[in-house]
């Protein structure tokens, strides 16, 4: 399992107003277990109490007319600071920001684009965010040109005078490939592009893009880092201190902001993201295994299992192959009859939760993309989707090998 980055001194120590203090994390180079659970502020630093309360206020008193620390929740609130300080810290980012979606976050890091310039993206992505660049970003005049990005010359190539954005999911959803970010993010920075990255199959516990030259990591924390299915969230976080204080600007001004109570379960969620991570790992590993020996699968997609093609390379730029894998049946009629007898896994579009989730891609987590790109692509009707949870994973398989049947 990674370890976090030697961390960025945010302001510490206690101050006027603040008896417990402010900021608690120190310049030491704490563990990832440790700093996932202590995060940025790990007591409120107006009580001392062990865990940030809901700060379900609208707006703040001003003395004598002038703001305080906080002003109008739109623009801060101690909750949100909590998880926008702990994802700077887990990616090893100078400011986060938090959103209430996966896609607002995706959504609010792509407004640092503007109408005329260009986007390149991955083919294979997430079907919602596969809609926002088809549907919704053309309206504000900016095109996306879709490529194999796990072809650096094929991104190089598609750089345009007006490219300003490269997108990437690695591993990507849901075919598992892998993209070299180092040498994209290398020729971004060559071509003045600035790059983004969906981490949210990865976590920052296994991959770190801002120390593979990345410019925005995007998390769902609605899957991993929230962790228990009872929660919609987004991250962002930056190196650089001017896009931070674009993505700022745009949070306020847009005002997609995460709520003081979805705020507190994250951070509750983000406190056990190591234990939970390792033993879905685990039981990932374990399915992929099971799951490539069965008679009824075609073929298995997890870079965790040995002859995987972009093995070496994920491995290369991420310390874990993670707790989600795809896989294909042989035949249609399965599918129907493995949906109908499976027991244990919630069958649904998502990931990243406490239980086995599983995903028919084609109805579900990419129903946005048409038929005909699917099927270029190669997401067939027989693909589906297993995010691993934590339970035991020989009660998993049983169930999986009775439906399989
Ligand atoms: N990115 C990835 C990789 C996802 O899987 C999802 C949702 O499934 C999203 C982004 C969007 O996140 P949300 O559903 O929290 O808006």
């Amino acid at each position: 399992m990674g370890e976090i980055a030697p961390m960025r001194r945010l302001q510490a120590g206690a101050h006027q107003g603040r008896p417990y203090g402010g900021h608690y994390m120190t310049d030491k180079n704490l563990r990832s277990a440790t700093l996932l659970v202590h995060q940025g502020r790990d007591r409120d630093p107006y009580t001392g109490a062990a865990a940030i309360p809901i700060y379900n206020a609208s707006t703040y008193h001003h003395p004598e007319g002038q703001a305080g620390e906080y002003d109008y929740c739109r623009s801060g609130n101690p909750s949100r600071d909590q998880v926008e300080e702990a994802i700077a810290l887990l990616e090893g980012g100078v400011r986060g920001f938090a959103y209430p979606t996966g896609m607002a976050a995706i959504g609010s890091a792509l407004a640092l684009l503007k109408s005329g310039d260009h986007l390149i993206a991955p083919e294979d992505l997430y079907g919602g965010s596969w809609r926002y660049l088809n549907t919704v970003l053309p309206q504000q005049g900016i095109d996306t040109t879709f490529v194999d990005t796990t072809d650096p010359a094929a991104v190089e190539a598609a750089i345009r005078p007006a490219t300003r954005g490269i997108f990437l999911e690695t591993p990507s959803n849901p075919l598992f490939k892998i993209t070299d970010v180092r040498r994209v993010a290398e020729i971004a920075r060559r071509r003045g592009v600035l790059t983004f990255l969906d981490n949210t199959f990865m976590t920052p516990l296994l991959q770190k893009p801002l120390a593979l030259g990345i410019d925005v990591v995007i998390h769902s924390a609605t899957k991993f880092l929230g962790g228990h299915s009872d929660l919609m969230a987004g991250l962002t976080t930056v190196a650089d201190a001017e896009l931070g204080k674009r993505l700022k600007h745009f949070q306020n001004a847009f005002g997609a902001v995460l709520s003081p109570f979805d705020s507190f379960l994250l951070a509750r969620g983000i406190k056990t993201l190591k234990v939970r991570l390792e033993a879905a790992q685990n039981n990932a590993a374990i399915l992929a295994e099971h799951l490539l020996a069965h008679p009824a699968v075609g073929r298995v997609l997890y870079p965790g299992l040995p002859d995987f093609p972009g093995r070496q390379l994920h491995h290369a730029q991420a310390s874990g192959p993670g707790a989600v894998l795809s896989f294909e049946l042989k035949e249609n009629e399965q599918v129907g009859r493995l949906l109908r007898k499976v027991k244990l896994p919630i069958i649904a579009p998502s990931l990243g939760g406490v239980e086995t989730i599983l995903t028919h891609c084609w109805s579900m987590s990419h129903a946005a993309i048409p038929v005909e790109s699917k099927r270029r692509l190669g997401i067939r009707d027989t693909l589906l989707r297993v995010s691993a949870g934590i339970e035991d994973v020989e009660d998993l398989w049983e169930d999986f090998a009775q439906a399989l049947a």
